[in-house]
């Protein structure tokens, strides 16, 4: 049979046979679903206080990994990211279905056909005791790839390298359709690896995709970085011999850093330690950007790689020393989000951003916290007398017991203080808290009152939140005397 469509470049009308493909599930050969009922039947659910739950029937596992009611052993999976299906609480599970995404190549005749078959898992009526799974198999995607693109059969479009090109060298071209195509954006996806070395005979067979074939099972896997990169990007084929997997799979977009590649390909100091580590996308933008093979330091930067940017952006700063400077301060790459607030503050107020007592304070949180101070009330100076003003007259409902004392804060600096202290954002109150839109009290431990212990907020004298330490409840202790003190306050109401 033959049928009159579009040639794949989509200019003129042809006639041919009518590709045959898979579009049920019944056409899905046996071996492949073989494959997706295994990986469908390990996946865990882990619930946010860390239990474990067997995915198909809803069930606690045991310590043994194992689950009690189909007595399927997750010991595999369980330390497996890839197969964890994180949920708040086991009751959201019936509300929150999740879906799988299994990629499988096939041949027809001359052809290599991609299926994304998709499944989409679902649990029983939420008011029945004993939940259980059910599942819905269908074929999403069936891209038929030549040398210039891939065609979708289900859909009828054409999707041309050269467009996808385009799309990735140019910033400025918001095609969301093409990055939905390229990248798609589900939890779990797993790619049939057991006939990848059929390729080798296609329109695949410069790229050596197969190479990679332990790999794929562990890479984010997209129609990108298994479609275009393998069979359009030059460099692809190159990366996979050189066993260089992360660079070559992980990102399609690699393409945009062909001039950053040169410098780097060809120093053999840069390209074995590439290999050596394995380098991925991030980690070689590091690299880059700071040129030397030490990975404590290609870390440092690549799993912060936003932050580094913004400061970069901020002053040129040698990231060498900054890696030195934050390991002699003790902090973690955790902390270059405060790093980059102290920098720009201090840009701000027009300090010598070059002169290392500048960039290396003694101590940055002190440091911070001073510069936060000053340009808050250099923003607006009113701020500080207000909150003074207010503060002497809310000392109306200063409380004192054995233990405790509770104290209005009494200038942005006790803000600011008391935020770096519990790691809570109370610093940004010092506006609303100055215009008396909030009143804002300390509780303080009276064997030490310098020492943070609950930050209190009060609207119309009654609290509207109490924490301790990064945003913690107050202990029931800490509660009664609270409610004790809210009954007493006093409210002060702007005249
Ligand atoms: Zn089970």
């Amino acid at each position: 049979m033959l049928q009159i469509k579009y040639d794949d470049e989509f200019k003129n009308l042809i006639n041919e046979p009518i590709c045959d493909f898979w579009k049920l599930k019944e056409d899905i050969p046996d071996n492949v679903i073989e494959f997706i009922t295994d990986i469908s039947n390990s996946i865990v659910i882990k619930t946010y206080d860390n239990f474990l739950y067997c995915s198909r029937c809803v069930n606690k596992l045991d310590e043994n990994n194992i689950c009690s009611i189909c007595g399927k052993n997750y010991s595999e999976t369980v330390n497996n990211p890839k197969y964890i299906n994180i949920i708040a609480d086991i009751n959201d599970i019936r509300y929150f279905p999740y879906t799988i995404h299994y990629y499988v190549f096939d041949i027809k005749g001359n052809d290599v056909i991609l299926y994304i078959i998709k499944e989409s898992i679902y649990y029983n009526n939420p008011t029945t005791v004993k939940p259980y799974k059910t599942s819905e198999i269908i074929i999403n995607k069936a891209y038929k790839i030549n040398k210039n693109g891939m065609y979708e059969l289900i859909s009828n479009k054409y999707y041309s390298f050269d467009e996808i090109d385009k799309f990735i060298y140019d910033d400025e071209s918001n095609n969301f359709a093409l990055d939905n195509e390229l990248n798609d954006y589900i939890d779990f996806k797993f790619i049939y690896t057991d006939n990848i070395d059929m390729l080798k005979n296609t329109v695949y067979k410069y790229s050596h995709i197969w190479d990679a074939k332990e790999y794929l099972n562990e890479c984010e896997i997209c129609v990108g970085n298994i479609v275009y990169s393998p069979i359009h990007l030059k460099q692809f084929e190159y990366l996979i011999k050189h066993k260089l997997y992360n660079l070559a799979l992980d990102d399609s977009y690699l393409l945009k850093y062909e001039n950053k590649y040169k410098e780097f390909f060809n120093n053999d100091k840069y390209l074995n330690f590439m290999i050596e580590n394995n380098l991925d996308n991030k980690e070689f933008n590091a690299l880059t950007m700071c040129k030397r093979t030490d990975m404590s330091l290609i870390k440092f930067i690549s799993e912060k790689l936003y932050y580094i940017e913004k400061i970069l952006e901020i002053q040129k700063i040698n990231l060498v020393e900054l890696k030195k400077y934050f390991d002699s301060q003790n902090l973690s790459n955790e902390y270059l989000v405060e790093y980059l607030d102290y920098l720009s503050i201090a840009k701000k107020l027009g300090l010598d951003i070059k002169d290392k007592k500048i960039l290396y304070p003694d101590n940055l949180f002190d440091a911070h916290d001073k510069l936060y101070t000053e340009i808050t009330i250099l923003e607006d100076p009113s701020i500080n007398k207000d909150i003074s003003k207010l503060s002497s007259l809310l000392e109306l409902n200063v409380y004192e017991d054995d233990k405790y004392i509770i104290i209005p804060a009494s200038s942005i600096e006790s803000l600011v203080d008391e935020s770096t202290q519990q790691q809570n954002c109370v610093r940004t109150y010092s506006k609303r808290y100055s215009n008396n839109d909030v009143q804002i009290y300390f509780m303080r431990k009276k064997e030490d009152i310098t020492k943070s212990f609950v930050t209190i907020e009060v609207q119309n004298g009654k609290i509207i939140q109490a924490r301790t330490k990064l945003n913690e409840l107050p202990s029931s202790d800490v509660n009664l005397v609270l409610k004790k003190w809210e009954k007493q306050i006093i409210p002060v109401i702007n005249e």
